[in-house]
């Protein structure tokens, strides 16, 4: 099931995607009041019967005529996210310098985790704010990221994806000098619309195999990253049981998983997002977001 956050130009719902029929269906009244979708995720095994059965016949509107917003519009709080862990990205950062102190190429023994802004979410189809006088070396990275939905602490490997919920697209978009300036990569990676998120939050049940799922981005229609889910250095299940090892996992919470080889900072020289530019990130299964640099 593709779940959806959306606009009707006066409220936000939360709504059931049908892609070939270019429809939502707003199961807004499937769902106790003021409910949005971390509401859902946490209460999932008690609303997915209902909703599973009786989205069908819940009121629809033409996609088009919608403005999706990301699936979790306000997650409860910072996004985790993994950084080097696809090994192609691995050598094209350690080679760029970005990497401070170390401009090491060598693999991560142990996963590497930083968070995003909860502020810096943004929709799927929305303009990333290029923040000029604060950056001027804008890059993006496509990932794959999982929505936990029963959480946790100290979740073993093989139970671990028992704990997902979902999967969704992150575009981890960065501003490469404040991540060098800062070595810690918290501003550099948390700028307001620095997020795009979605569009769909994507039930586990529909993703049979996720690491065959292929992530790849555009720059302008020009193909820059495209790799296998399966490729990644700590595979998902590795992820949560390392993260949940002292820290509670919650419900909603969103882990994004790495980003593969040809970000802007991977290129000799490195070429770095401007206004105008339009970046796609697609993985299958997930559908695809389109941001324009404002
Ligand atoms: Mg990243």
């Amino acid at each position: 099931m593709k779940l959806v956050t959306y606009s009707n130009g006066t409220e936000t719902r939360v709504g059931v995607v049908d892609v070939d029929a270019g429809e939502v269906r707003d199961i807004g009244d499937l769902l106790p009041a003021g409910s949005g979708m971390l509401e859902v995720i946490e209460n999932w095994s008690s609303l997915q019967g209902a909703i599973t059965t009786q989205a069908p016949s819940q009121p629809s509107v033409p996609l088009e005529k919608v403005r999706l917003l990301a699936p979790i519009p306000t997650p409860r709080r910072d996004i985790f996210c993994v950084g080097k862990n696809y090994r192609e990205h691995v050598a094209e950062f350690g080679r760029s310098g970005y990497d401070q102190p170390d401009r090491s190429e060598a693999l991560p023994e142990d996963p590497v985790v930083f968070t995003k802004a909860t502020t810096s979410v943004t929709g799927p189809f929305d303009d990333i704010d290029p923040h000029s006088g604060v950056t001027s070396e804008l890059d993006y990275e496509a990932e794959l990221a999982v929505i936990i939905g029963t959480g946790g602490r100290g979740i073993s490997y093989d139970d671990a994806l028992d704990h997902v919920w979902g999967y969704t697209i992150v575009n981890d978009v960065t501003a490469r000098d404040l991540q060098r300036k800062h070595k810690q990569w918290t501003i550099g990676k948390s700028l307001d619309t620095h997020c795009p998120m979605g569009p769909y939050a994507v039930t586990a049940d529909e993703i049979v195999d996720v690491t065959a799922l292929r992530v790849e981005s555009h720059v302008n229609g020009a193909a820059r990253q495209s790799a296998a889910v399966k490729d990644l250095i700590f595979d998902i299940p590795e992820l949560i049981s390392v993260l949940s090892a002292g820290i509670t996992l919650l419900p909603g919470d969103v882990i994004a998983t790495g980003t593969p080889a040809g970000v802007g900072i991977g290129f000799d020289p490195p070429r770095f997002l401007s206004s105008g530019d339009v970046v796609e990130v697609s993985i299958t299964g997930l559908g695809a977001q389109r941001n324009r640099i404002a």
